[in-house]
Formats: C-alpha cells, sequence, structure tokens
C-alpha cells in the first residue's frame, strides 16, 4: 500500500477557504485600516455572539491569548498553573511567560482530557501543602470538551481561576451550549491557525464575562497604553494624551486577519457539521479493528478538530509501525501530542518519565489521520483503505 506519487498527500489538517474570504480580504486592503480597524470589533462580536460569551478580545495567536489571560488573572511569580501534559506546548508556557511554575494533571485514558479525579485529589493534597495553584488550563483535546461543570465546582471550592485552552474546540457544545460561553471558566481561548476550525492564517481570542477581565487583556494585547481617561492615573494633558498604565505588548490581530474571521464564521457551523459526518464514517469502518477509537462523552459535541486513533497493547502491530505505514500510504498522520513534561525544555525544570504515566501511555498510542472539511470522500476512502490496511500487518 505504498503511497502513488501521482495521489496528492492527504494533510491532516488544512484550511477552507472560498471566493468571499478571498473578497473580504481583498476589500480591506484595498481600505483605509490595515490594522485597528472596524474588522477587529466586528469579528470579536461575532465570536462572541456565536459563544454567547458577553466579552471577546482579539489577539495575534491562541498563545498570546493564554499568555494575557493568564496577566489578567493576576499570574506571576510565585504562582502555579495547572494544565494537562497532552497539550500543545503553548497551553503550558503561557505561565512561564509570567513568571510562574507549571505543574500538570495526568489525562483520563478514555476522553484523554484532564482527569477531573486526578484533578481533585491533586488540589486536595496541594491544599494541605499550602501550595494551590491560581490558574487551572483545561484543554479540549481534539475539540471534545473537558468536564467542565466539575472543574468548576472544584475551582470554586479551592478558589482557583480557569482558563480554557478551546484553541481545538470553536463550534464544539457542552451540555447544549457553545464552549466559549464561558459558563464554566473564567476565560476561554481559541486559536485561529490554518488547521483549527475557522482561520485568520495566525490568530486567536480570548473570552469571558468578566468586563475587567476584557478591559485588562484588551490594555495587554496593546503596549499596555490607553487613551481612555478612565484608566488615567492623570488629567488628559489634552487630545493627544495617552498612558501606558501596564507592561503589555503588541498582540494585536491585523484587519486583514479579522475580516477573514469574520467571513469563515459565516461557514462555522457548516465546517463542524463536515467533521462530524466524517469523524461518524470512521467510528463506523473502524468499529471492528483492533485500534482505540476516540471515546465522546454523551453530553458534548466535539468540534472534531482531530480524529485520534490508538494502537493499544492488543495490536499485533506497533504504534510505529502503523504510523510508518500510513505515512508511505500517503496520509498527512501527525501526533498529538508528545507530553510537555518529556519536552527538553520541562525536563530541565525537573519533570521526568513516570510523572504522568496515562499521559505517556497515550503518547505509545496516538496517532492523529486526517480530518478536515475540504476532505473529499475519495480522500476518507483512502484512508480508511489505509488504517485497515495496517491490521493487516
Ligand atoms: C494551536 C494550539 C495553541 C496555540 O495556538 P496558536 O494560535 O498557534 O498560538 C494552543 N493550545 C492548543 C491546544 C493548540 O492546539
Amino acid at each position: 500500500m505504498s503511497h502513488h506519487p501521482s495521489e496528492p498527500r492527504i494533510p491532516y489538517g488544512r484550511q477552507q477557504i472560498d471566493e468571499a474570504d478571498v473578497a473580504a480580504v481583498v476589500e480591506v486592503l484595498k481600505s483605509e485600516f490595515l490594522t485597528q480597524g472596524p474588522a477587529g470589533p466586528a469579528f470579536e462580536a461575532r465570536v462572541a455572539d456565536y459563544t454567547g460569551a458577553a466579552c471577546a478580545v482579539a489577539v495575534n495567536s491562541a498563545t498570546s491569548a493564554l499568555h494575557i489571560a493568564c496577566l489578567s488573572l493576576g499570574v506571576g511569580p510565585g504562582d502555579w498553573v495547572w494544565t494537562s501534559p497532552i497539550t500543545f506546548v503553548a497551553s503550558a508556557n503561557c505561565a512561564l511567560y509570567c513568571g510562574a511554575k507549571v505543574d500538570f494533571v495526568d489525562i483520563d485514558p478514555k476522553t484523554c482530557n484532564l482527569s477531573v479525579a486526578h484533578l481533585a485529589e491533586k488540589l486536595n493534597r496541594a491544599d494541605k501543602a499550602g501550595r494551590l495553584p491560581k490558574v487551572v488550563i483545561p484543554v479540549h483535546l481534539g475539540g471534545q470538551p473537558c468536564e467542565m461543570e466539575e472543574i468548576a465546582r472544584l475551582a470554586q471550592r479551592y478558589g482557583i481561576k480557569i482558563v480554557e485552552d478551546g484553541s481545538h474546540a470553536v463550534g464544539a457544545r457542552y451540555k447544549g451550549e457553545a464552549v466559549g460561553n464561558c459558563r464554566y471558566s473564567d476565560i476561554a481561548v481559541f486559536s485561529f491557525h490554518p488547521v483549527k476550525i475557522v482561520t485568520t492564517a495566525e490568530g486567536g481570542m480570548a473570552l469571558t464575562n468578566d468586563e475587567a477581565l476584557a478591559e485588562c487583556m484588551a490594555l495587554l494585547r496593546s503596549h499596555g497604553v490607553t487613551r481612555n481617561p478612565a484608566q488615567m492615573r492623570a488629567q488628559p494633558h489634552g487630545p493627544w494624551y495617552y498612558e501606558q498604565v501596564a507592561l503589555g505588548f503588541n498582540y494585536r490581530m491585523t484587519e486583514l486577519q479579522a475580516a477573514l474571521g469574520l467571513s469563515q464564521m459565516g461557514r462555522v457551523e457548516e465546517f463542524v457539521e463536515r467533521r462530524r459526518v466524517i469523524a461518524r464514517r470512521y467510528d463506523e469502518a473502524f468499529a471492528d479493528l483492533p485500534l482505540a477509537r476516540p471515546v465522546q462523552r454523551s453530553d458534548v459535541l466535539s468540534s472534531w478538530h482531530l480524529y485520534i486513533i490508538r494502537v493499544t497493547e492488543c495490536a499485533s502491530f506497533s504504534r510505529s509501525d502503523a504510523f510508518t505505514a500510513l505515512s508511505e500510504a500517503g496520509l498527512g498522520v501527525n501526533l498529538h501530542y508528545i507530553p510537555v513534561h518529556l519536552q527538553p525544555y520541562y525536563r530541565d525544570l525537573g519533570f521526568q518519565p513516570g510523572d504522568f504515566p496515562n499521559a505517556e501511555t497515550y503518547y505509545e498510542e496516538a496517532i492523529s489521520i486526517p480530518l478536515h472539511p475540504g476532505m473529499a470522500d475519495e480522500d476518507q476512502a483512502r484512508v480508511i483503505d489505509a488504517v485497515r490496511g495496517i491490521a493487516a500487518l
């Protein structure tokens, strides 16, 4: 089942850009504002409306959104931030940017999201040791929402803040409501990288129902500089007057990106529905194979950013052999993720193999296979054939 060179590789994810998206960006290019114009606020309003969150702050990446989310919640030196080890490194790095320390909560081997049981137990121990985290960052892996109601209950009990890393979860639903509405969190973050659900090329957003947090994040997005007299220390010296009142950054999203995002939001439901159809077809096609398929909780609807199969001990072939065979068959397979605590940078901070056993077992088993809304049925048939082929290895 070697890859025939005439067949293009099927990427694990990719953007879907239509003529309306192109026109929206071109219109901005011909307009007065390339940055800090009307498209940014319009995109923010659109995503706030879609999710039901009161406030939205668009930025140049989800990484930036995670950083200013942590800062606005007061994360600094001496604080702890906890997240899942099975995530992109940005979910943990945001705490280090603030001078805080990072720890991880092992995953639930079924959903592969941060385990609520482990979280409860670890909070109990940290409470006794006087080392409670200031912020916990649950990550909705592959677009399946974490058990947010239970997480919110623990957060309330221990007085900690919650930032949802919803980078994968634009369009996902939890207990009938849109992820991003922040019913069970202080802040939720989205990514608009091209492989994610909707894209702005690079881009991200922080959503919240707390106006003060939104104001703080908007300030940090743009150098900590304000022209709003209510945020100033002095009386304005004149109409030119601005003040820097915090140490912020340039994390702004351009108008081109915001216009693209606004246009893409018109198709978010279509994208997610197509992803769900593809995922259901994989579920059916692989039902008889000795592979673990993604386990979905009954109270969620995933946005299906990723379809992760797992080659468990019951298979007669190894994950590595399967990965190589799928790659040779022309599939853009990938691995989401190498446990963050095993990265050399984190090893240098003191983490070791064995620290989070469920995450490490998951890492030995996982393969992300292609899933994106632009995949034709023939592409999916090729993926299915290749995956069924590895079962014969
Ligand atoms: C993609 C991703 C990020 C970072 O998003 P950027 O927009 O590329 O900065 C953070 N967390 C998770 C879980 C991601 O998948």
